[in-house]
């Protein structure tokens, strides 16, 4: 769980998904940079996407290939959030 340094006010997972790179604290207003908390974590999710896209492309026909796609964009993206950590802007 991600709190506002300033108001401790929470950045919810919902909003870190939508936010990527930056986010703002919506009840003070500021700005924090979104860091990777955990290199080889975050590596560790690419490498399983990757295996689950082989895994995939081996069960599914080829033209389904766009599925393991998803699949990996997906679990990227909804991994990420509890590999983060918020780095204020300056200003
Ligand atoms: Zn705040």
């Amino acid at each position: 769980m991600l709190k506002c340094n300033e108001c401790g006010n929470e950045i919810t997972y919902h909003e870190r998904v939508l936010a990527l790179r930056s986010i703002k604290c919506k009840k003070c207003g500021v700005r924090y940079n979104i860091e990777i908390k955990n290199i080889p974590l975050f590596l560790a999710v690419i490498a399983s996407a990757f295996f689950i896209h082989d895994y995939l492309m081996g069960v599914l026909d080829e033209n389904l290939g766009w599925i393991s796609f998803i699949v990996i964009l997906g679990t990227v993206v909804i991994l990420m959030p509890f590999n983060q950590r918020l780095e204020k802007k300056k200003s």
